[in-house]
């Protein structure tokens, strides 16, 4: 194994180690938003800048400036870093990313109630659809966000995680497994099954998601096997729901009936009034900028094979765009397309929860549609 690993160390760019713009970038223009909406001067501006936990500039933009492929190319440290560094980063790139989202003026929206979802699946689509999935983000205020946490602050909150998981009722009891305490077999089993995440994203290793791997990491998992928790995958708690099928609405309810009881149970052990990091016009506040707001992304897994003849990922990926969609590969982001595509959000703040799923369900009953009529089309030459 190389050493340092790029999948999990943090390496730093070497002038970003030393508080320097990055040379190479001198008088290039990138695609990565980050380093499109701050420049040498910027940076030169802000540089001695840290925040309480330790975060600044030259460590939330490392993401972007040692991974070329990045979109987004920054991450939050803490949750002062989106007011500290909101002027000359983040408050530029959530505008740029959640569609035009002004931090200074808009407020966060919410609605999770499921009744209020008034769009439907055509019949089409129901057809397609292999299964249904919604998740949240979120962070415990109690504890830092993980890229200033350490080993003890990961510990901690799997241990609090690992309390509160006993607690849970209403069909979402189960058992939580620890990374450390699992086979690598085990571990490829419940990755095949599309529920556990096991780190080596680069992106994620440049601002120090991936420290101290793999403790402090685990995965709750329902007797059902519909309501699981990722814990310190990045993000505190990644809390989701999901099944085979295509009961958007039914994996929806379940999926905050869960998050509800979270809550309320961490509440009560820490004896705090909020349990999670949240802002007004922030929303929720997670580590990528993308998962603001809302923090939720509803997906499906579908079939589409006679545009896969036409069209690429990347294609698609811009027609769902449209909707404020996005096409992932077959296991999730940054993975191939084996078969299945995972249709989902790409934004997350400034539209309520049942507002993201219409988008998504209207996105693939479109999608499904165009399968059709290539279908027809074809058959009718
Ligand atoms: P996240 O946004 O939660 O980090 P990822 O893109 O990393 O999501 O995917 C996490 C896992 O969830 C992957 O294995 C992915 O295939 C799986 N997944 C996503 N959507 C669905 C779905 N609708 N049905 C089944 N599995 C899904
Ligand atoms: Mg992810």
């Amino acid at each position: 194994m190389e050493f340092p690993n790029p999948k999990y160390d943090l390496i730093m760019d070497e002038d970003l180690k030393k508080n320097k713009w990055p040379s190479h970038l001198d008088g290039k223009d990138s695609d990565i938003i980050a380093l499109e909406v701050t420049g040498k001067r910027e940076f030169e501006k802000y540089c001695n800048l840290k925040t309480k936990g330790g975060w600044s500039l030259a460590r939330a933009i490392n993401t972007g400036v040692m991974n070329p492929t990045s979109l987004i190319g920054c991450h939050a440290g803490d949750a002062e870093s989106y007011s500290l560094f909101g002027d000359v980063l983040f408050n530029k790139v959530i505008k740029r990313y959640h569609d035009g989202y002004n931090v200074t003026k808009r407020k966060h929206v919410t609605n999770i109630n499921a009744d209020e979802i008034t769009t439907k699946w055509t019949a089409h689509s129901k057809e397609h659809i292999l299964s249904s999935r919604v998740r949240v983000a979120r962070n415990i205020a109690s504890f830092p966000l993980n890229p200033t946490g350490s080993k003890e602050s990961r510990l901690a909150i799997c241990d609090l995680m690992e309390r509160l998981f006993q607690n849970l009722q209403g069909g979402l009891t189960g058992k939580f497994y620890r990374h450390t305490e699992m086979s690598i077999d085990e571990q490829q089993y419940l990755v095949d099954k599309h529920y556990l995440f096991r780190g080596g994203d680069r992106m994620q290793a440049a601002s120090g998601y991936h420290q101290h791997w793999p403790h402090g990491r685990g995965i709750f998992i329902s007797d059902s096997e519909l309501f699981l928790v990722w814990v310190n995958e990045g993000d505190h708690l990644r809390i989701m729901s999901l099944e085979t099928g295509a009961d958007i609405e039914g994996v929806f309810r379940r999926l905050f009936r869960g998050v509800k009881q979270l809550e309320e149970q961490i509440k009560i052990e820490l004896a705090v009034e909020s349990a999670f990091w949240f802002t007004p016009s922030h929303g929720h506040l997670t580590c990528c900028p993308s998962n603001l707001g809302t923090g939720m992304r509803a997906s499906v897994h579908i079939l589409l094979p006679n545009v896969l003849k036409l069209l690429s990922k990347a294609d698609l990926d811009k027609i769902a765009r449209k909707y404020s969609c996005q096409v992932r590969g077959s296991f999730g982001e940054h993975s191939k397309l084996i078969d299945r595509l995972d249709i989902s959000n790409w934004i997350r703040l400034g539209r309520s929860e049942i507002e993201l799923v219409q988008d998504m369900i209207l996105c693939v009953n479109n999608l499904i549609e165009l399968n059709e009529y290539i279908v027809d089309s074809n058959e009718s030459k």
